[in-house]
């Protein structure tokens, strides 16, 4: 059997090292779009503490598959010779003035941690506790601290199992790919003119699933939304095991090795793909982490970063078959927590294609639920 993966952010790239592990033929294309996702993630693997969309039920039940589904990924990296994937158990402070509101975050986390022991340890930090564990909080926020939350670079996971699935003899091409559909039934697709056949294609292309699929009369409506991310540098400070910072609301500091602290994120639905730094969105999320951390005023701004995060309209992922068509599989949709969902949405997508059981009903994210076919 062969199958091609088109898109090789964090999903495709699980997808082929789950097919390549198990000794299928996989050739992987990918665009390398500017405003990939998976490289502009900030990378906190953390479901226990969430809001907004992430209160849905299915949407938390793929967030916590994926969460728990990390340390596995990482034993079979390591027998694949890749231990550079940056993955760290450093744990997540929820920050308030407001003890109320942690006392109602506190509640909903032991709640889940009765049902998931991966949750780890919940204590509840004094503001003191909590700058202790990372300096450069404001001071007078009390914290409930969450042992089980994690960190990981989008890029270096994605890269790490990129070699791992080149090492069970993927194929790589850089290139756009557009799919060829024939009586049915996928036959391959088309890459700078040149047809590359295959039994099964795993549809796996972030936030530019439309333009792949729109040929075939398929309207998934899944939206880029662009964030604006920053990686700021602490000079002499070792940030590596610092816990990653949740204020409640779309912003959030996560600290990795190499004294750097990222920042984020901005949240521009309706974006398009307008791949530009904006003086607002570098205002806002400059403003957003000072205000949290002041004592990263002084730090040097290293980098900023730009990506694209799928989103479907309903803000659920996206991932199955598509019945009319043969051999397509579609892996999507996984919005602002896909390095958290992603390499367990493809190791599903592998198991989908390859006809195997799977461990979760992914019937609540069936990719047509709500598309035009
Ligand atoms: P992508 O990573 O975007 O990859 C899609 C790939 O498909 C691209 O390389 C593209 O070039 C390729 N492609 C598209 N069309 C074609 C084609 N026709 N032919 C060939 N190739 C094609 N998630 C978390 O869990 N935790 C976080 O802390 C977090 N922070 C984030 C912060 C920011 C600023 C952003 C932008 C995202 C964040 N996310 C986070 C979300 C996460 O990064 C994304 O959900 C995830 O990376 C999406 O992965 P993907 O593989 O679906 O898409």
């Amino acid at each position: 059997m062969k199958i091609i993966v088109v898109g090789a952010g964090i999903v495709g790239a699980s997808t082929a090292y789950h097919l390549a592990r198990e000794g299928v033929e996989v050739v992987v294309v990918d665009q390398q779009h500017e405003g990939q996702a998976t490289a502009a993630g900030a990378g906190i693997i953390c479901p226990w503490i969430s809001s907004g969309e992430e209160e849905h039920p299915d949407w938390y039940a793929l967030a916590k598959a994926g969460a728990c589904y990390y340390p596995s990924l990482i034993s079979m990296l390591e027998q694949d010779g890749e231990t550079n994937v940056s993955y760290r158990l450093v744990g997540a402070m929820a920050v308030n003035s407001d003890e109320e509101e942690l006392d109602a975050i506190e509640q909903k986390v032991r709640e889940r941690q009765s049902e998931t022991p991966e949750v780890g340890e919940i204590r509840r930090l004094s503001a003191d506790e909590a700058q202790a564990l990372f300096p450069p909080l404001k001071s007078g926020l009390g914290a409930v601290y969450v042992s089980g939350s994690a960190r990981v670079d989008g890029k270096l996971l994605r890269d790490a199992m990129k070699r791992g699935a080149e090492r069970h003899g993927v194929l790589y091409k850089a290139g756009e790919a557009g799919l060829e559909v024939k009586d049915g039934k996928v036959a391959g697709v088309r890459v700078n003119d040149q047809l590359i056949s295959a039994d099964a294609v795993v549809v796996t292309a972030g936030a530019w699933i439309s333009k792949l699929l729109e040929p075939l009369g398929i309207d998934l409506s899944v939206e880029p939304q662009r964030g604006q991310i920053i990686h700021l540098e602490v000079p002499g400070q070792d940030t590596s095991d610092w816990p990653v910072i949740l204020p409640q609301n779309d912003h959030y500091l996560v600290s990795f090795d190499d004294s750097r602290v990222v920042v984020g994120a901005t949240r521009e639905t309706g974006s398009g793909f307008d791949y530009r730094l904006t003086a607002a969105g570098v205002k806002e999320v400059l403003d957003e982490a000072l205000s949290v951390a002041p004592g990263l005023s002084n730090s040097t701004l290293k980098e900023v970063r730009i990506g694209f995060r799928p989103f479907a309209k309903d803000l659920l992922p996206l991932i199955g078959c598509v019945p009319s068509i043969e051999g397509l599989v579609i892996a999507n949709g996984l919005g602002a927590s896909g390095l958290t969902m992603g390499p367990y949405v493809g190791s599903a997508a592998a198991n989908l294609v390859l006809g195997k059981e799977l461990d979760m009903d992914l019937t609540p994210f069936d990719p047509l639920r709500k598309a035009t076919v």
